[in-house]
């Protein structure tokens, strides 16, 4: 069976499965309706303790921006008019507390589904998160412990939600396999981090497996292979073996830099989301940071942080990189990270509205105070700025006579800050195609493919019913790509990629060939990425970006860059 690899890796292992079967939930009148009320209230009180476990976990394991979505579990939990909604139907109609529980949640989720924006889906999955531990307690069932496996496993499920991502038992467990999910998907870039092999979209899957079925899971090509006879375990073992040998070999360019056969430098960052992730990228030998996504700290706040906040989380990245450059992207927050505080009215179109730069740009009170600090943290290292978003010359001109604003004030105040070059995430179609007028302005590019692609070809990055058509080998996002580096060249300006195409080691020669000298990405793929770097040349490359952009579909495009890396001898 085929699904989609989201993270590689190949394990043989027993299935356990997560949540395959439906609770049967009846309609039952009690004796007692208080005191059912009172036996709802205790398995809600121990959800709401759970929900505190597993995101005290999550920001152990993961950090605390992927840890922020517990928050809507929690605060619908202390919903009063679910609460008094379940608590009011139990004692009018004197039913037993799971269908009460089932009822009103089911009736909320339809509801939420029904209303447009991500923030009505972070509703609804909060309902359906809360109402399933709820029901699961008083019903005594708890479903398959997965923070707790007996024996390695591969872990089967519907869907993996962030708060399963938190739960999981990372001595145990050894594979992923969903039935849904993209690539781009919360719980893909987790599983990634996390550095576990991992299968989404595998249509069917809850079908055809047992509890305790071995399964074989490559999490590059996307196969799981069900029950397989003994000469297909035989064949992955060696190719697993082999896997194995070649991620020990990436062992040797550690400490070494990253040229490649002809002698360019090309720098090697990463992608954190919070101080904590340091020390993936130090082990992980991150030569810079290529992006350091700061919503966290607003998203796990209910107010704006303050300024010391800020410029205290900054310099626990800038300091311990000593010297080495950390770029740190203002706010990025609107699409589907909402901060409550900011109260933004409902949108028809949040991918496309009131977000990021456009937030900063409307409320310059709040930006200076995150431009302040990052200037400041700058006395400790080497900062750049990086502003996300930007789609017009004007937003880019506002933003920077801010910055300006906030240097002249740290002066006034006597308050030192050392030089810091600013730049601009190329992740919507205009500024790529305008990028001609944006170099001589700006010190540097990060090109975003996550959302460039997104723009590009009109499909949400986290649909899964579009990942054929969200795919980082469509050649018109090539073609932009290309004119991003071509124009950033011409005028002497560094072009970066940070968004996730930069760690994928299928395009990474095509990407030298167009002249790209900056990559980051997700600390686990960086020694790979220096590995093919070192052993390719940009020159030899230059015609084969040529052939790929002149290639007419994604599909065309992928098996070229396949094929690439097999003429390269760069395969494991
Ligand atoms: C991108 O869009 O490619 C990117 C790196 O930013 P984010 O994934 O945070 O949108
Ligand atoms: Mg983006």
């Amino acid at each position: 069976m085929k699904g989609i690899g989201a993270s590689p890796g190949i394990v043989i292992g027993k299935a356990v499965i997560y949540w395959k079967d439906q609770i049967d939930i009846l309609r039952e009148y009690v004796e007692n309706p208080d005191s059912e009320v009172e036996r709802f209230r205790v398995a809600l009180e121990l959800s709401v303790e759970e929900i505190q476990e597993t995101y005290s976990r999550f920001i152990k394991r993961v950090g605390p921006r992927e840890a922020v979505l517990f928050q809507a579990h929690r605060t619908m939990a202390r919903d009063p008019d679910f609460v008094g909604q379940i608590e009011r139907m139990i004692l009018d109609e004197g039913i037993n507390a799971e269908w009460a529980v089932k009822q009103v949640s089911d009736d909320l989720i339809q509801l939420f589904d029904h209303m447009e924006g991500d923030h009505m889906k972070v509703r609804s999955d909060g309902v359906r998160n809360i109402s399933d531990r709820v029901i699961k307690l008083l019903l005594h069932v708890g479903g398959t412990d997965i923070s707790n496996l007996r024996e390695d496993a591969i872990i089967v499920a519907r869907r993996f939600a962030p708060a399963d991502m938190a739960q999981i038992d990372r001595e145990r467990t050894i594979g992923l396999v969903s039935e849904e999910g993209s690539r781009a998907s919360h719980s893909a870039i987790i599983a990634r981090t996390l550095e576990i092999p991992a299968v989404v979209s595998a249509a069917h899957i809850l079908d055809e497996v047992e509890n305790g079925d071995t399964l074989i899971l490559d999490g590059e090509s996307g196969m799981v292979l069900v029950r397989p006879d003994d000469e297909t375990i035989e064949k992955y073992k060696g190719l697993k073996e082999r896997y194995e040998t070649f991620k020990k070999s990436l062992e040797t360019v550690r400490g070494e830099r990253t040229r490649t056969l002809d002698g360019v430098d090309i720098i090697l960052g990463a992608n954190i989301g919070s101080p904590v992730d340091l020390d993936d990228v130090l082990r992980n030998d991150g030569e810079s940071i290529g992006l350091y996504r700061t919503e966290s700290l607003y998203l796990d706040s209910d107010h704006f942080p303050t300024e010391e906040t800020q410029f205290l989380a900054y310099r626990a990245v800038v300091e311990p990189m000593a010297g080495r450059p950390v770029t740190i992207r203002t706010l990025d927050v609107g699409g589907d990270k909402n901060l409550d505080y900011l109260a933004v009215p409902e949108e028809k179109n949040p991918f496309l509205g009131y977000r990021a730069i456009r937030i900063c740009l409307d409320r310059p009170e709040v930006f200076k105070v995150q431009l302040r600090a990052m200037l400041r943290a700058s006395a400790f290292g080497q900062v750049r700025i990086l502003l996300p978003m930007i789609s017009s010359l004007e937003e880019l001109r506002s933003a920077k006579a801010i910055l300006e604003e906030a240097r002249a004030e740290l002066r006034e105040e006597n308050l030192p800050f050392g030089d810091v070059q600013t730049g601009i995430m190329v992740e919507v179609p205009s500024t790529a195609i305008l990028s001609d007028h944006f170099a001589p302005e700006v010190d540097f590019f990060s090109i975003g493919t996550n959302d460039l692609i997104q723009y590009t070809v009109a499909a949400d990055r986290e649909n899964e019913k579009l990942a054929p058509l969200y795919s980082q080998y469509h050649p018109a996002v090539l073609r932009l790509i290309r004119t991003v580096i071509d124009n950033g060249r011409a005028s002497g300006v560094p072009v970066a990629m940070c968004g996730e195409s930069a760690g994928d080691p299928k395009l990474i020669p095509v990407l030298l060939g167009l002249g790209l000298s900056e990559f980051s990405m997700n600390p686990s793929s960086i020694l790979q990425a220096r590995w093919i770097l070192r052993n390719i040349s940009r020159k030899d490359l230059a015609s084969a970006a040529d052939e790929a952009l002149s290639l007419g579909t994604a599909r065309e495009v992928e098996d070229y860059c396949a094929g690439l890396l097999v003429a390269l001898k760069l395969v494991h």
